[in-house]
């Protein structure tokens, strides 16, 4: 597309948007009287008007069923995470036994290590990206002194090269390849949160099983954001927050995913508790740990019914929207636009003012467009959020912008691009 950068030009993209009407669907913080262009939905999603509502009907639940609404009302809180079940599924590409809404994200994340980390005499590194979000990073190290391995020795990092910022799939490969059977763990983000990267997951996922480790992802910056196939790939396992792209609210509930292949393995480690039990026997209270079949089988404790009501209402837009292609099509062409728009304040100024450090592949990115400003980057960040451009900044000196396709506007790339030229033209 031959894009322009003008305000009729972005007004003409949203008007043919066969997915503008969803920005309705979610309110917006306001500063000065105004609402913010929000481009933050990488780090705290926007609540969706639907979110109060299903929070008042489970109060109504509660309030009217008390103790009764775990087996009585229109949707019993015993079985209500199968409800979302049904949603999370489509969203990343497996089943409705293959996932489960539970706990939070880096909880999850341990849950899943003490399952799939399973290190032996000689096999017993695990790979990541250089860079990973610091609580990948914490719990990596110390799952493996858990194991009683140095980190040091245990954890194997693969950085960028020297002068680039995203890591090239060739090398992740090669990286995994030449720990041969001493790797036990492939443990890679899907998106990275700060350069916006998308990983390869199917090489990945390939490369680590051919040398016979496990491959898991954290999903974090990837779910409800790029179109993952997490069964047809073969990815052991998965587990996600839902409160950045897919607007459960601050805390929101965290999703896993295991591939069906693991559900009759028997010989895994898992920390139990009563909620993995069989669904049919839970309430006999008999001694001896027997789990559900499938991903259920890893929940500990009993429903978060408010969290998941709040996930719940999300799913539902997601499912309204078509699920994740439509949203992808839209999303291309937002940060297509963005990377168009950085570009022309750049010309205007004369100077490579931002660089931005996204891949330029739209393959290779899900909604976010990470950029370095040259001089003076922290100040016109300052100035950006003054003037109702809400993305974030990120140490030590990258600025996050991140337009989201369920209520992001081309209007909004047009205009935080406007801005970005007056606020430099002003600091510089
Ligand atoms: C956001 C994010 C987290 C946050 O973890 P919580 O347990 O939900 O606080 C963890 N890992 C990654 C990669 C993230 O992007």
């Amino acid at each position: 597309m031959n894009y322009e950068s003008t305000l009729a030009f972005a007004q003409s993209l949203d008007y043919a948007d066969p997915l503008s009407g969803f920005r309705n669907d979610f309110l917006f913080p306001q500063q000065n009287g105004s609402p913010f262009i929000y481009l933050c939905g990488n780090s705290l999603g926007l609540q969706p008007k639907a979110a109060r509502e299903v929070l008042n009907e489970q109060l109504n639940n509660w309030h009217n069923l008390a103790v009764e609404g775990w087996f009585e009302g229109d949707s019993p809180w015993m079985f209500y995470h199968k409800e979302l079940k049904k949603l999370m599924g489509p969203l990343v590409g497996a089943s409705a036994k293959e996932v489960c809404p539970m706990n939070t994200l880096t909880v999850n994340l341990h849950l899943l290590m003490v399952s799939f980390y399973k290190p032996v005499k000689g096999r017993f590194r695990i790979i990541m990206e250089a860079g990973a979000f610091p609580s990948d990073q914490y719990a990596i190290e110390s799952q493996v002194r858990f194991h009683g391995y140095d980190p040091k020795d245990a954890i194997v990092e693969v950085a960028p090269r020297v002068g680039e910022y995203t890591l090239r799939t060739e090398d992740i490969l090669a990286r995994i390849a030449e720990q041969g059977d001493e790797l036990a763990l492939v443990l890679f983000g899907g998106v990275n949160y700060f350069t916006g990267q998308w990983f390869d997951m199917e090489a990945i996922t390939k490369a680590g099983q051919a040398i016979g480790a496990i491959v898991g992802f954290d999903l974090a910056h990837a779910a409800g954001n790029v179109p993952l196939k997490l069964h047809d790939w073969n990815v052991d396992f998965a587990c996600w927050c839902s409160y950045k792209y897919q607007n459960s609210g601050p805390g929101g509930i965290s999703g896993i995913f295991v591939h069906e292949k693991h559900f009759t393995d028997t010989t895994l480690n898992r920390f139990a508790g009563w909620w993995g039990y069989q669904e049919e026997q839970r309430f006999k209270m008999e001694k001896g740990f027997v789990p559900e079949a499938g991903a259920d089988g890893w929940q500990v404790s009993c429903t978060q019914v408010m969290p998941m009501a709040l996930y719940f209402a999300s799913l539902q837009i997601f499912e309204k929207a078509g699920f994740i292609d439509p949203l992808r099509n839209k999303s291309k062409t937002l940060t297509s636009y963005l990377f168009y728009v950085i570009n022309e304040v750049n010309k205007s100024l004369n100077n490579e003012q931002f660089k931005i450090i996204t891949p330029l592949d739209e393959n290779d990115r899900g909604a976010q467009v990470s950029i370095i400003a040259k001089q003076k980057g922290k100040e016109i960040f300052e100035k950006l959020v003054a003037n109702n451009v809400l993305g974030d900044w990120r140490e030590p000196n990258v600025i996050r912008l991140s337009p989201v396709p369920l209520y992001n506007s081309f209007e909004d790339v047009f205009r935080t691009g406007e801005l970005l030229l007056q606020i430099s033209k002003e600091v510089l």
